[in-house]
C-alpha cells in the first residue's frame, strides 16, 4: 500500500465521518454533555429515560420518527388514565412498525433516523396530549411525558445542527372502515376539501406543519401541491400500493369520513410553529400495514424509499451517502506499477456496531476478498475470495471487532484469463466501530 494514496483517500472520508471518529470518545449508554450543558447523543446507540419507560435511538438521518401510542407496559407505580377525555386504546403494532422503519432507512440509506418510542401504554401515558391530560398530574408520567419530548427535542437540535432543516414523523394506527394512511399536516377535512389556490393562501400555510418547506423547496412548490400533488407523501406512497389522504389519487377526505388531521406532536414538533423540522402524523390503517410482521416491513421498506424521494425533490440533501464512507476503485497495472482511479465503492454505516455493509462497484460480481485490519496491519476479519457474493452488496458481521478505528482493504477476484495482471482492482479506506 502506497502510504500517501492511503493518506489521502483517509483525508477524504474524514470530513463525512470526522463526527464518527469524534463519537468513540462518548460510547455508552449514558450522553455526554457538551460546553453548552446538551446531551451529546452517539447515532446508533439507544438511550432510555428513568426505568426505560422513554427510549431514544439516537441517528444520524434528517429523518425523526416517534411512536407515542404503541407502548406496552403497565407499571403498577402509575396510575391508570381515567379522565373522562381520555383514550387508553393503544395504537397496535406501531412500535414495532417505527423500529421497522429504522432498519429499513438504514439498508436504503446507510444511516439511520432519531426514533423516540414511549414505551409506556397508553393507559399510563400519552404522549401524544398536552401534560395535563397526558400524565393526569402524576409526577413520574410527568417526567416520562417530559423526557419523551426532550428527546425529540435533542433529535431536532442533532437534525438542525447536521443538515439546517429535516423532516419529522409521528407514527400512529386509526381504526376507521376506510383502510387509507390519513395524513395529518394540521389542516382539517374541510379546509383540504377547498380548492388548491385557497390552500395556497397564507392563512392555511400558516395552518401547515409543513409551513417551512412551503417557502424553501428545491422545486419551488407551492402548498398544496406540497400536500397532494406529484411528488407528495401521500401520492408517493398511494403509487406504492398504500392508498393515504390527502394525496393525488385522493386529495381530501369526503364529507362525513372519519379522518385525524395531526396531533399535539405534530403542533409541537413541525414548522407549524416556527423552526427549519417540517412533519406530518400518519395515522395507519392496519389491514396490509400493521397485520403481520412481514406486512410491517413491506411498509417500512416502501415508506423509506418514499422519504428518499420525498428528501431528493425538495429538499437540498446529499442522500444516501451522507453516513457511508466513499472509496475509490483503483485498477492496478503491473506494468508500470501505477494506479488509476476508477468506480466507487460504499461502506455503511458508519460508525458500525454489529456489521458493515459494502455496496461493490457494479463491475464487481462473483466474488472479492475483504480484509479488515487493525492500526499495526493485523488482519482482524477476512472474507475469502472463495465465497461468492451474491449482487452487489455484501455484510460483514463486525461484532466480534472491539470499538476502534480500522483499515479496509476489498480487492476483487482474480479473474481466470491471463488478464491477471491489469484486472484485478482494489480499494482501501478507513473505518470506525463503536459498541
Ligand atoms: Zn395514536
Amino acid at each position: 500500500m502506497r502510504f500517501n494514496t492511503f493518506i489521502e483517500q483517509f483525508s477524504c472520508s474524514l470530513h463525512s465521518f470526522a463526527g464518527a471518529l469524534l463519537t468513540l470518545f462518548f460510547i455508552g449508554a449514558m450522553a455526554s454533555t457538551n460546553a453548552h450543558g446538551q446531551s451529546i447523543f452517539t447515532p446508533g446507540q439507544t438511550y432510555f429515560g428513568t426505568n426505560s419507560y422513554i427510549e431514544y435511538i439516537a441517528g444520524n438521518l434528517p429523518i425523526i420518527i416517534s411512536a407515542a401510542h404503541g407502548g406496552d407496559i403497565s407499571p403498577s407505580e402509575l396510575p391508570t388514565r381515567n379522565c373522562s377525555t381520555c383514550v387508553t386504546v393503544a395504537d397496535a403494532a406501531t412500535q414495532e412498525l417505527v423500529r421497522a422503519m429504522g432498519a429499513s432507512m438504514q439498508r436504503l440509506f446507510g444511516c439511520s433516523p432519531h426514533i423516540i418510542i414511549n414505551r409506556l401504554h397508553r393507559r399510563k401515558l400519552d404522549a401524544n396530549r398536552e401534560i395535563v391530560e397526558a400524565a393526569q398530574g402524576n409526577p413520574q408520567a410527568e417526567r416520562a411525558w417530559n423526557e419523551f419530548h426532550q428527546f425529540i427535542d435533542s433529535a431536532k437540535r442533532a437534525v438542525e445542527r447536521s443538515f439546517g432543516r429535516g423532516f419529522y414523523l409521528d407514527m400512529h394506527g386509526h381504526g376507521h372502515d376506510i383502510q387509507r394512511l390519513e395524513l395529518g399536516y394540521l389542516l382539517r377535512e374541510d379546509e383540504l376539501r377547498l380548492p388548491d389556490d385557497s390552500l395556497n393562501r397564507t392563512k392555511y400555510i400558516g395552518f401547515s406543519s409543513i409551513r417551512n418547506l412551503v417557502g424553501t423547496n428545491k422545486q419551488g412548490a407551492p402548498h398544496a401541491r406540497l400536500l397532494r400533488g406529484d411528488g407528495a407523501l401521500g401520492t408517493l406512497l398511494g403509487q406504492r400500493g398504500y392508498p393515504a389522504v390527502p394525496s393525488k389519487q385522493d386529495p381530501a377526505p369526503k364529507e362525513g369520513d372519519d379522518y385525524f388531521d395531526g396531533g399535539y406532536n405534530t403542533a409541537r414538533h413541525s414548522s407549524y410553529r416556527g423552526g427549519t423540522i417540517d412533519g406530518v402524523q400518519i395515522e395507519c390503517n392496519f389491514i396490509g400495514v400493521r397485520d403481520s410482521p412481514t406486512a410491517i416491513r413491506r411498509f417500512a421498506d416502501s415508506v423509506a424509499v418514499v422519504m428518499q424521494q420525498f428528501l431528493r425533490l425538495y429538499y437540498a440533501f446529499l442522500l444516501p451517502n451522507a453516513c457511508a464512507i466513499t472509496s475509490v476503485a483503483q485498477t492496478r497495472d503491473h506494468r508500470d506499477n501505477t494506479d488509476t482511479k476508477g468506480v466507487e465503492m460504499l461502506i455503511f454505516p458508519q460508525p458500525a456496531t454489529q456489521e458493515l455493509r459494502f455496496r461493490l462497484p457494479l463491475d464487481w460480481t462473483g466474488c472479492c476478498e475483504i480484509n479488515i485490519l487493525d492500526v499495526l496491519g493485523n488482519v482482524m476479519l477476512r472474507h475469502g475470495e472463495n465465497d461468492p457474493i451474491a449482487g452487489q452488496e455484501y455484510t460483514l458481521a463486525t461484532d466480534v471487532l472491539p470499538s476502534g478505528v480500522y483499515a479496509v482493504r476489498v480487492q476483487s477476484c482474480a479473474p481466470q484469463t491471463s488478464m491477471r495482471a491489469t484486472s484485478q482492482k482494489m480499494l482501501r479506506t478507513m473505518m470506525v466501530i463503536s459498541h
